[in-house]
């Protein structure tokens, strides 16, 4: 479903960033990706996105050259991968239940959808007696929630969490690792990057390991070693 094919990425100021980096990943997958602070793993999220290019090789989404995408496919390509940040990205100005619905406007979708698909999906992370507050009144366990609520309303193929538990509590992390192992098991492929052993560890899925631009592990199952 997605290949990097021997992906080497340099900035501007001639940091290397990934070095030939080549992995695929399959449907319903669920992949961590770890790695120092530094090492590209929000790189590669990136370039899954297609928000930046990478200098060689190519990255491949169901067998497209997402590099290569036109404006107008490269929406629709975004639109099929949802996304989960550490800092949650929410509007501050709408409620949980008017954050998800604006994540549907924007992708189209009528009134009726809405009205039948937003209480769905904030029972599914558990937050429907959160629908009318507004992310200042949530917890950030609440709020990581919502934005993974968000990131799947429009059924995406893909989830991606960069870091998405790095601002919470033990207890809170394992509530999010639930969530996304349960959007898995429902058939989305997730991948997260980390930098928690317990997380990785806990989920006991595929992981690959990054060292400072190259994968040095990639282990089903794997543990978090580095
Ligand atoms: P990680 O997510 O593992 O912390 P990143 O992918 O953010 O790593 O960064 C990998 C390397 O690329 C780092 O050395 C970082 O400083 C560098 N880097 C990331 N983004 C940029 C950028 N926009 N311009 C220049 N260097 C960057």
């Amino acid at each position: 479903m997605i290949n990097f094919d021997s992906v080497t990425k340099i900035y501007s100021d001639d940091s290397i960033a990934l070095d030939s980096v080549t992995f695929d990943v399959s449907p319903k997958e669920f992949l961590s990706i770890v790695g120092a602070s530094g090492a590209g793993k929000s790189t590669i999220l990136k370039m899954l996105l297609a928000e930046e290019k990478p200098t060689e090789g190519a990255v491949f989404f169901e067998r497209v050259d997402v590099g290569s995408l036109g404006k107008k496919e490269l929406n629709l390509h975004r639109r099929r991968i949802g996304t989960v940040f550490q800092d949650f990205k929410l509007l501050p100005g709408k409620t949980a239940y008017e954050n998800i619905a604006f994540a549907m406007e924007v992708a189209g979708r009528s009134d009726e959808e809405i009205n039948s698909d937003v209480p769905h999906v904030l029972d599914l992370v558990d937050l429907s007696d959160k629908a009318w507050n507004f992310p200042n009144e949530l917890s950030g366990g609440e709020k990581q929630r919502l934005a993974i609520a968000r990131a799947i309303i429009n059924q995406p193929d893909v989830v991606i969490a960069d870091e998405p538990t790095g601002n919470l509590d033990p207890l809170n992390t394992e509530e999010i690792v639930q969530i996304l192992k349960k959007i898995n098991d429902l058939g989305t492929t997730v991948i997260l990057t980390t930098h928690n052993k317990q997380v990785v560890d806990s989920l006991g899925k595929r992981v690959i390991t990054l060292d400072r631009g190259r994968i040095v592990r990639d282990d089903n199952r794997g543990r978090y070693i580095l």
